[in-house]
C-alpha cells in the first residue's frame, strides 16, 4: 500500500523513505545514519505502526526530535487505532507513545482516514491524546453528489433454476453496461462515442478465484476490456495493471485484436484500493454486499472523483446477506476461542461486534426503500453528527446540490439515486424480487443480538 505511494512521490522527485518487513538490513542502516544526521535528506519517512512499537526506534525518533528535525508525524489509515473502527489493528493503539514522548515541543500530529464515523473519531482523538482546543477537523460528506447511487435487487438462487446466480448478475450488469453505450452514442453519435477513451469502472468481490473468473467472462464481451486484481498477483503484473489503470487512456489499442473498448473494467478483492490514482472512474460495482459500510463509503466513493457524473451499484439478495452474517458469525467465534490475555481478546471481540454493526448498516442501506440513499448514506455514517463535532468543510471538489426554494419537495439528491428516480413504490416492487426480506432481515438481527448478548 504504502510502496505505491513511495513510488510516486520518488517519481516526481520528493525525498522520501520508507522501513517496512522486506525492507534490507544494509538499506534500513543508511536511512537510519541519514535520519541522525541532524540534516538529514530525507524529508518524508513511512513506516509501520509495528516498528514505531519498537525500542530502537523510538529511541531514535527521540533523538531525531532532539535535533529538532521531526516537524509533523502523519498517521494514515487512523481508523484502524479504534476497535470501533472497521480494520482494527491492535499496533495502531501503541502511536499514543507519540503525544506523550515527544511533547517538547509537542509535535503536530495528523491523523487521516476515509471511514472514520463519529464513534471512531472520538477513539482517534483520545487514544492519540490529541488536545480538542487545538484540534482542526476537516471532513468530506460521505455521500458524493454527483454519484448516482442504486442497489439492483437479485432474486434468490433455488437448485431448479437452470441459470446460476453469477449469470444473472453478469447478464444485468451488461445490459446495464449497454443501457450506458446507448445512451451515450444517442448523445454523441456512434463515431464520436467510438473515438472516446473507454469508461472506467471497478467491480469489487469477495474472492480472488471470482475476481479471475468474472474477468475473463466480461473480458470476452467485445465492448469491455477486463482485468482481475488482486493479493495473490505477482509484482510485475501489480505494476502493469496500476500502470495501465492509472495513464489517462488504458487500452487505446484494444487487446487480443479486439475494437478499442468501450468500458476497461478492473475486478478486484479488496486489496485494490489506496495509492492507485484514477480520477475518471465512472462506476463502482459491488458483486455481492459490501462487508462493513465504511468500506462501501471508501469504494464507492472512489468513481467520480473528478466531479463528473459516476455510479455506485450494489448487488444484493438475501442469500448473500445471510452467507456474509455467517462468516461474521463464525469470525466472531474464532477470536472467542482464541487464546491470549484478557483485555487483547476483549478487545478484538469488541471490534467483531462494531464489524456486525457495520454489516447492519450495509443490510439497512440496501434494504432501506423509503428514503433517498444519499440521505440515507449520511445518516448511517453520522456526517451530522462529524459537523456537530466542529469540521471545517475544504471547498468540496464534487460540487454541492442546493435545495431547490420554490421545490421544497425536489428529490434531495437532485435524482441521483433509485429511490428518487424510481419512488418508493417502484423501489419497492424492484425489492420485492427478493424472497420474504423482511422475516429473514428480523431473523438475522435477532440472531446476532443473542450472539452478543
Ligand atoms: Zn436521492
Amino acid at each position: 500500500m504504502g510502496t505505491d505511494q513511495v513510488n510516486a512521490l520518488q517519481a516526481i522527485g520528493v525525498p522520501v523513505q520508507t522501513i517496512n518487513s522486506s525492507t534490507p538490513l544494509a538499506e534500513r542502516r543508511l536511512i537510519m545514519t541519514d535520519m541522525l544526521s541532524g540534516h538529514p535528506r530525507t524529508r518524508l519517512l513511512y513506516v509501520t505502526p509495528e516498528l514505531c512499537q519498537t525500542d530502537s526506534f523510538r529511541r531514535n525518533l527521540s533523538i531525531v526530535h532532539r535535533q529538532g528535525q521531526l516537524t509533523r508525524i502523519a498517521i494514515d489509515e487512523a481508523h484502524c487505532i479504534s476497535e470501533w473502527g472497521h480494520d482494527f489493528r491492535p499496533a495502531y493503539q501503541e502511536l499514543s507513545w507519540f503525544r506523550k514522548n515527544l511533547d517538547d515541543p509537542p509535535v503536530a500530529i495528523t491523523a487521516l482516514t476515509a471511514t472514520a464515523t463519529p464513534r471512531v473519531r472520538s477513539d482517534i482523538i483520545t487514544i492519540l491524546g490529541l488536545n480538542f482546543a487545538k484540534l482542526k477537523l476537516f471532513n468530506t460528506p460521505s455521500a458524493r453528489p454527483n454519484i448516482h447511487y442504486e442497489v439492483r435487487y437479485l432474486p434468490n438462487y433455488d437448485e431448479d433454476d437452470d441459470i446460476s446466480p453469477e449469470d444473472v448478475r453478469v447478464q444485468d450488469l451488461l445490459a446495464w453496461l449497454k443501457a450506458i453505450k446507448s445512451r451515450q452514442e444517442a448523445r454523441i453519435g456512434a463515431h464520436a462515442a467510438a473515438q472516446r477513451p473507454p469508461m472506467s469502472g471497478i467491480i469489487y468481490v469477495g474472492l480472488r478465484a471470482t475476481s479471475e473468473d468474472l474477468a475473463s467472462r466480461l473480458d470476452s464481451d467485445e465492448t469491455i476490456s477486463a482485468v482481475a486484481y488482486h493479493a495473490g498477483l505477482n509484482p510485475q503484473d501489480r505494476t502493469r495493471i496500476q500502470a495501465m489503470w492509472t495513464s489517462a487512456q488504458p487500452y487505446q489499442q484494444g487487446s487480443n485484436g479486439k475494437p478499442p473498448p468501450t468500458f476497461s473494467i478492473i475486478v478486484a478483492t479488496n486489496a485494490f484500493g489506496m495509492g492507485i490514482d484514477n480520477s475518471q472512474v465512472r462506476f463502482v460495482v459491488h458483486w455481492t454486499p459490501p462487508r462493513s459500510f465504511e468500506g462501501f463509503v471508501q469504494e464507492s466513493g472512489r468513481a467520480g472523483r473528478d466531479g463528473k457524473a459516476a455510479a455506485s451499484l450494489v448487488y444484493y439478495n438475501t442469500q448473500e446477506r445471510d452467507r456474509i452474517a455467517d462468516r461474521l458469525g463464525r469470525d466472531a467465534e474464532n477470536v472467542r476461542n482464541r487464546g491470549g490475555p484478557k483485555a487483547f481478546v476483549a478487545g478484538l471481540l469488541k471490534n467483531q461486534m462494531a464489524r456486525r454493526e457495520s454489516y447492519q448498516k450495509v443490510v439497512r442501506y440496501c434494504e432501506t426503500v423509503t428514503k433517498c440513499r444519499h440521505a440515507l448514506i449520511k445518516d448511517l455514517f453520522g456526517d451530522y453528527e462529524l459537523e456537530e463535532m466542529g469540521s471545517q468543510q475544504p471547498q468540496s471538489a464534487y460540487g454541492v446540490v442546493k435545495p431547490d426554494p420554490l421545490n421544497p419537495s425536489a428529490s434531495p439528491c437532485d435524482y441521483a439515486c433509485d429511490f428518487c428516480k424510481e419512488g418508493p413504490s417502484g423501489l419497492a416492487k424492484r425489492r420485492g424480487r427478493m424472497d420474504a426480506a423482511d422475516a429473514l432481515y428480523g431473523f438475522m438481527m435477532e440472531q446476532m443480538n443473542y450472539e452478543y448478548s
